[in-house]
């Protein structure tokens, strides 16, 4: 497996779209490595972690789960060291590892609705059939927050959660400056049409912007993030925030992207139709 260096002690590797497999990263610390998400599939956990030793990171380990999703957690089963995860991820694991995977499970759970389509083609492609998956508890459990010196930096584990994933933490490395969100700035996917909520999404932005990260490392998204791409990026996803709630209607959000954001026409539709959900569903709580 391929890595990138991000600082001289981070390396990371790289997301595949197909399969839907998140950056993992490493963080090397003075003799133990701090390993960001365990991937989703024992292969990839094992890619990584051997190209890590290659690299002569530390052999001695421990991984952070940043969610509970799939993608992020089904290789932590292989992993040698301890598995660190939120509160509220461990209890969704010990859920989940009641479930069968098979193929004929995971449709009835898309037709359940506690699966959506998108990750059993991930889950399918990742791991064809016939699948075996581990779901192993995560042995330390952080609530708040956690502090892992790691000697060379320390890094900073806290619950901040979002529509994404109750549960999410971020990760900062205080020496190499960097901040890793995973999805977390990313749409509730599991609750029928994608949403998420101009207010909570702007408080969200405000907390991860607090930060003195220098780069910023979300799990699917290739190139990683200077601070100053970042900023632009959530200025943009403000921006539309505002539109939709200014105007309401997707028509007038139209009109304006294509006055004041030319060429951006696409994605911001998609992002306002996101917005546009979750003042939907934000109204209808209010009227209940
Ligand atoms: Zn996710």
């Amino acid at each position: 497996m391929k890595l990138e260096k991000l600082t001289d002690g981070i390396l990371f590797s790289h997301p595949v779209e197909d399969t839907d497999r998140p950056i993992l990263a490493g963080i090397c610390g003075d003799d133990f490595t701090l390993m960001i998400d365990a991937g989703n599939s024992k292969s990839h956990y094992q890619e990584f972690e051997t190209a890590l030793a290659e690299n002569r990171f530390p052999k001695r380990n421990a991984v952070v789960l940043t969610h509970w999703h799939w993608d992020h957690i089904f290789g932590a089963a292989s992993a040698t060291g301890p598995v660190i995860a939120h509160r509220l991820t461990r209890e969704k694991m010990m859920e989940l590892k009641d479930y069968k995977w098979t193929d004929e499970a995971l449709e009835e759970r898309v037709k359940a609705g506690t699966e959506i389509e998108f990750c059993r083609t991930c889950i399918a492609t990742e791991l064809p059939s016939p699948r075996e998956v581990v779901i192993r508890i995560p042995e330390i459990e952080v609530d708040e927050r956690l502090i892992l010196d790691l000697g060379r930096t320390r890094c900073l584990i806290e619950h901040l959660g979002s529509e994404h994933a109750k549960d999410h933490l971020v990760v900062f490395s205080e020496e190499d400056r960097v901040l890793f969100i995973g999805d977390i700035l990313f749409v509730e996917i599991y609750d029928g049409e994608w949403y998420w909520t101009p207010r909570k999404v702007e408080r969200l932005i405000d907390r991860l912007l607090s930060y003195p990260a220098e780069w910023i490392v979300a799990s699917h998204v290739y190139p990683v993030q200077s601070r100053a791409a970042f900023e632009a990026e959530c200025s943009w996803i403000r921006w539309i925030g505002e539109v939709v709630e200014a105007t309401g209607s997707l028509e007038a959000v139209r009109e304006r992207i294509a006055t004041d954001a030319p060429g951006r026409e696409e994605e911001g539709m998609e992002m306002a139709s996101w917005f546009i959900e979750g003042l939907r569903r934000e109204n209808e709580s209010k009227v209940k």
